[in-house]
């Protein structure tokens, strides 16, 4: 029966919204849950009945694999509504191939398509009010799944939770950021997980970005651990290069997550005649580009944030600062995307998915 047949899920309904407890215009990201979780064991070697109950604490043991060795991925996705009150996901499939390609990774069973779709939808459908409409409004989702098996030798669990969970959202950074590109600390390694959305990647970057930003900066560009030459991405987004009416960013490997954003941006820079150049970026070129005035942007993307401009990055105590541009490539991209999840204008890549 396992991965294949439809199986219904249990709905407990809260008794009681939390809706009215929460103050829309101040939102503080990602403390706020709408008022029900869905959640599926994974138990003796199948997923078992999926179910939305209210959100809750909920109860693992001690032991339980995941607070030992991290077996745990997730993922980061919105929902958001039109004017008329119609909900819409964005490209919500490549979420669930890529939970699917993280859980790979860590030795995770993978979620089966027909319960990831369901749950999501069932769940956005019975909190469909914590969408709200309006540009920069979202309701951001987390399906996330951890090994809760409880036995403390190092090895993969025999059994898993997978979960959903959601919190409503405004645009996450607002303003340009200033960045450090990274020379001592890394990411990722050759062979390693950061082509993954393994909670233990998110970790390892608390320190090294805490530094950064006693140093006035708030995000890191991660470099190769090799050589810190090449530009790889940031800790939640991937990273564009403008260089003249370029644009340039990293191709996707191993160390380097394959954001959705960023490959929606690429097919609107292609639709709009922008050329892109997929290929290894060093930090001595955009050191260059930046001095000699080719550089004219820097923009991370990634679901959180949309798109992030950066005004100034900082390499071997040198600080390079990008002027303002006109048109930029990142509020140009930025109004494209968002009109396409608002439902604003033409979905010819069929990115929409009506809830
Ligand atoms: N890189 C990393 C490491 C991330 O965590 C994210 C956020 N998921 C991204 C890039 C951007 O990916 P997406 O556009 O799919 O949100």
């Amino acid at each position: 029966m396992q991965n294949s047949i439809h199986q219904e899920i249990d709905i407990e309904t809260s008794d009681k919204t939390k809706i009215n407890d929460v103050d829309f215009n101040n939102l503080d990201f990602g403390k706020k849950f709408i008022d029900h979780m869905f959640y599926c064991d994974y138990i003796d070697g199948a997923w078992q009945q999926p179910k939305i109950v209210p959100y809750q604490p909920m109860t693992i043991e001690p032991s339980a694999r995941v607070l030992h060795y991290g077996q745990a991925v997730f993922e980061g996705m919105k929902a958001y509504k039109d004017d008329d009150g119609k909900a819409f996901l964005f490209r919500p499939e490549d979420n669930h191939r890529r939970i699917n390609i993280s859980a790979a990774r860590l030795a995770i069973p993978e979620f089966p398509k027909d319960y990831f779709m369901e749950g999501l939808t069932t769940l956005m459908k019975m909190d469909k009010d914590w969408i709200k409409p309006g540009i920069g409004n979202s309701l951001y989702i987390r399906p996330f799944v951890f090994a809760i098996e409880p036995a403390i030798s190092a090895a993969p669990a025999q059994a898993y939770r997978f979960m959903i969970i959601c919190s409503p959202a405004k645009a996450y950074y607002t303003g340009k950021v200033r960045v450090l590109f990274a020379e001592t600390y890394s990411r990722s390694a050759n062979g390693g997980v950061g082509f993954a959305k393994a909670a233990g990647n998110y970790a390892a970057q608390f320190y090294p970005t805490s530094l950064a930003q006693k140093k006035g900066y708030q995000q890191i560009i991660w470099t190769d651990a090799s050589s810190h030459e090449y530009l790889e991405e940031a800790g939640t987004m991937n990273i564009f290069f403008r260089i003249n009416d370029t644009l340039v960013t990293a191709p996707i490997s191993d160390r380097i997550l394959d954001g959705i954003t960023r490959k929606s941006i690429i097919q609107l820079a292609e639709d709009n005649n922008i050329k892109v150049d997929v290929r290894r970026v060093t930090v001595s070129e955009i050191k260059e580009a930046a001095r000699n005035g080719s550089l004219k942007e820097i923009f991370g993307t990634g679901t959180a944030a949309v798109i992030s401009p950066i005004s100034a990055f900082e390499h071997s105590e040198e600080v390079f600062e990008i002027p303002d541009q006109d048109d930029a490539y990142a509020t140009l991209f930025k109004k494209y995307l968002l009109n396409i999840q608002h439902n604003l204008s033409d979905d010819k890549h069929g990115w929409r998915y009506e809830i």
